[in-house]
């Protein structure tokens, strides 16, 4: 790691809860996107949002179109507001969102980009953020606040001019605003987010994220590495690419996100389980 990096774009692609409206909002957006808030909305702010989006699709308005819509913002609404369904939806959408990519600009990312991506990202270690908003302060379309949190992270990256992005990285008085590979975003933004712990009975839930997280990136790739190598052997991936038809192709893909998705599952929870024993200790 040193200080500079850069990833980018949103995974659209959601794990809904119960209900029929839930099934075919799935096949679209997730509730977040279908509200037009972010993950990070409080109740006040999808509030509005959905009193807003109901009024326009209200049946009366936009016909038999808007009934249905207006019954998956329902569902979405439902869900959002209600704090232990909204906790079960994030976990399910955490692992959606993560999206690993063979381009440089695929992958999951908490930050969006201004521009074209470049080699380099801004990642904040909200580990050691101390919440004071000095970066905020000076590149105020790059940083934001977690309230939350009471963190900073980026929002996007290259929000600003690169001078006052300078100024912000260098007047952190606790460094931990960090230039990172691009590659290595996706798995640091995912990380960093604070995950929901499983709870038992009335103790536990909450929430955890690894204390190192740049050490649990590195594990986690070589996690990944070990098992790209454990795959498919590269030049018969490449001769069945050159045979296979477009949409053979995109089932492959398809198919393929799966297995990656399902792998990844596994990792985070092996991650959880370090991470509970190491408290332990
Ligand atoms: Fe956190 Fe550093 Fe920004 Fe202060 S300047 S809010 S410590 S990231």
């Amino acid at each position: 790691m040193h200080n500079r990096s850069r990833w980018g774009q949103r995974c659209s692609v959601i794990r809904c809860c119960n209900g029929r409206a839930g099934e075919r909002a799935s096949k679209k957006k997730n509730y977040y996107e279908l509200l037009g808030v972010s993950v990070e909305a409080n109740g006040q702010e999808i509030k509005e949002a959905y009193r807003k989006l109901q009024k326009k699709y209200h049946p009366d308005i936009a016909g038999q179109k808007g009934h249905e819509h207006t019954l998956l913002l329902n569902e979405a609404y439902k869900v959002l507001m209600r704090g232990d369904l909204r906790k079960d939806y994030d976990a399910s959408i955490g692992q959606m969102r993560f999206h690993f990519g063979t381009n440089a600009s695929a992958g999951f990312s908490r930050s969006s980009w201004k521009g074209p991506p470049r080699p380099e990202a801004l990642f904040v270690d909200e580990n050691a953020c101390i919440g004071c908003r000095e970066c905020v302060h000076h590149a105020s379309n790059t940083f934001v606040m977690d309230e939350a949190t009471g963190c900073a992270r980026v929002k996007v990256q290259y929000g600003d001019s690169d001078q006052n992005i300078e100024v912000s990285v260098d007047s952190c008085p606790v460094n931990c605003i960090h230039w990172v590979d691009r590659e290595e975003l996706p798995v640091l933004e995912f990380l960093i987010q604070p995950q929901p712990k499983k709870g038992y009975g009335v103790f536990g839930g909450g929430w955890e994220r690894p204390a190192n997280v740049f050490m649990a990136a590195k594990a986690f790739n070589k996690q990944l590495q070990q098992q790209a190598a454990g795959g498919s052997n590269p030049r018969t991936a490449q001769s069945t690419a050159d045979k296979e038809t477009p949409a053979q192709a995109e089932a492959r893909a398809s198919a393929s996100m799966k297995i990656k998705m399902e792998r990844f599952s596994i990792i985070w929870n092996f991650f959880k389980q370090v991470f509970r024993e190491k408290r332990v200790q």
